[in-house]
C-alpha cells in the first residue's frame, strides 16, 4: 500500500508501527537496548546514531506526514534546528532568517553563530523583497517560520522556495505552529522541514522533542553532524511519542476549529483591539494563507484595550492556564514580552511588533462555549478591578 494514498489519520495511527511478532501485542513495543548485536554489517545500531528501532519507526510516521523521503527526531525542537543549521553552514557562510521567528532559534543564531565564523542576516519584514535584499553571493541557507510566533505573519513559502532554488541555495522551515496537519513546505518547494514535537506532535505538554524530514540526501548530512553532537532522544520518549502522535490529526482539527471560533468572537469583542489569526478576512496575508495552508492552525496572538492590564487579565482566567509552551491539549496564554521574546531588547520587539500587551492564545480541544465563557468574565472582572 502506497504511504502517499493512505488519509492523514491512518498515517497517525499505523505509519511507523514496529509489529509485536513475538506476543501479537496491539501497539509498538520498546527497544531499550544501547547494545546491538552485529547482524548486520551495514546496520550498527546505537541510540545516538539515530537508529534503534523505535526512533527509526517514528521517523517514517514523522516522513509520512511531510510527504518526505527521510526523517529524523532529536532530543528537542532547538537540537533539530541546531543541528539542521550546523549541517548545511560553515565558516564562511552566510545565512538569511526571517526577522520575525521563534525566540529560541534568534537567541542559537545571535549568541552562538559567531563562534563558528558563520554570518547570517536577519530580514527586516516576511516579504520576499526583504529575503532578495538579504541574499549575499555566500548565502546558503534561508530559514523560515510560517505562521511564525507569536505574530502569525504568514510567508509565502513558494515564493521563497523558487527564489532559493534559482540561486542554489537550502530552504529550511520551521513548521511547528501549522503542525503536518495543516501545512506540508515539501510540497510547495522547501527542503527541509522541522517542528519542534515538544508542541503539536508531543500535544500533552510532557514531551521535550524534535524532528527534521527532507530527502534522504539532506538528512543524510544532517545525519553526519548528529552522530557528533548527540541530541538524540531516548526510546521511552520516542515510544511516548508515538502514541501522541497517532491522535495528532484528531487533537489538531479540533484545535484548529475551536480557535477559527474563538478567533471570531475575539475579533468582535468590543474589548479586544487586534486579533492575529491567518483565518481571519482581516488578517493581512489571508488570501496567501488559504493558498498554502490546508487550515489556519490554532494559535492566535490579540490585544486588549487600552486600560485593561494583560497580566491582570491572565491572572482573572479559571480554565485557560497560563503558562509557557503551547500546542497542548490544554488552552493556555501567555505574554511573548515577558516569555518567549523577553530576551530580546524592548527595541527588538518594537522593530517586529510585539507589543507588551500582545496576548499569545494556544487554543486547546476543550469546548469552546466553555472557553469563550472563560474570556468573557476575566475581561469583565479585569475591567471592574481597574474602574473600582
Ligand atoms: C518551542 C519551539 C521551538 C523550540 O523547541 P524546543 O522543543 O523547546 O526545543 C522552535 N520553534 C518553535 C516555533 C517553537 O514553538
Amino acid at each position: 500500500m502506497s504511504k502517499k494514498k493512505l488519509g492523514i489519520h491512518t498515517i497517525c495511527t499505523h505509519v511507523g508501527e514496529i509489529k509485536d511478532e513475538q506476543f501479537k501485542g496491539a501497539i509498538s513495543p520498546i527497544y531499550m537496548s544501547t547494545s546491538y548485536e552485529f547482524d548486520n554489517v551495514d546496520i550498527k545500531r546505537y541510540p545516538r546514531y539515530f537508529n534503534t528501532p523505535n526512533q527509526e519507526h517514528l521517523s517514517k510516521k514523522i516522513a509520512a506526514l511531510e510527504r518526505a523521503e527521510s526523517a529524523m527526531i532529536f532530543g528537542s525542537g532547538m537540537a533539530a534546528i541546531s543541528h539542521m543549521f550546523l549541517a548545511f553552514l560553515q565558516k564562511g557562510d552566510h545565512l538569511v532568517v526571517q526577522n520575525t521567528l521563534y525566540g529560541g532559534t534568534s537567541n542559537f543564531i545571535r549568541e552562538e553563530f559567531h563562534k563558528y565564523g558563520i554570518e547570517y542576516t536577519f530580514t527586516n519584514s516576511h516579504k520576499e523583497a526583504d529575503f532578495i535584499a538579504a541574499i549575499r553571493p555566500n548565502t546558503k541557507v534561508i530559514h523560515i517560520e510560517t505562521p511564525s510566533n507569536p505574530l502569525l505573519t504568514i510567508t509565502d513559502i513558494k515564493a521563497i522556495a523558487s527564489l532559493a532554488k534559482s540561486k542554489g541555495i537550502i530552504t529550511t522551515i520551521d513548521n511547528t505552529f501549522a503542525s503536518p496537519v495543516n501545512q506540508n513546505p515539501l510540497d510547495l518547494g522547501i527542503d527541509i522541514v522541522m517542528h519542534s514535537a515538544t508542541k503539536y506532535l508531543g500535544g500533552h505538554s510532557d514531551i521535550l522533542a524534535g524532528a527534521v524530514a527532507g530527502s534522504k540526501d539532506h538528512i543524510d548530512r544532517i545525519w553526519n553532524v548528529s552522530k557528533n553532537l548527540g541530541g538524540s532522544l531516548s526510546d521511552m520518549t520516542v515510544w511516548l511519542l508515538e502514541r501522541s502522535m497517532k491522535t495528532l490529526a484528531l487533537r489538531v482539527k479540533s484545535q484548529t476549529k475551536n480557535a477559527k471560533k474563538l478567533a471570531k468572537f475575539l475579533n468582535k469583542h468590543s474589548d479586544v483591539t487586534k486579533v492575529y489569526y491567518p483565518g481571519l478576512k482581516s488578517h493581512p496575508e489571508h488570501e496567501l494563507a488559504k493558498s498554502q495552508m490546508h487550515d489556519f492552525g490554532a494559535m492566535i496572538s490579540f490585544e486588549l484595550a487600552n486600560g485593561i492590564d494583560a497580566m491582570a487579565f491572565q491572572k482573572q482566567l479559571h480554565l485557560i492556564k497560563s503558562s509557557m509552551s503551547l500546542a497542548g491539549v490544554e488552552s493556555t496564554m501567555l505574554l511573548p514580552s515577558e516569555t518567549s521574546h523577553a530576551l530580546l531588547t524592548q527595541e527588538q520587539r518594537d522593530a517586529v511588533g510585539i507589543s507588551d500587551r500582545l496576548i499569545r492564545f494556544s487554543v486547546g480541544i476543550e469546548n469552546y462555549k466553555d472557553l469563550k465563557k472563560d474570556i468573557e468574565q476575566a475581561i469583565t472582572k479585569t475591567k471592574v478591578a481597574a474602574f473600582a
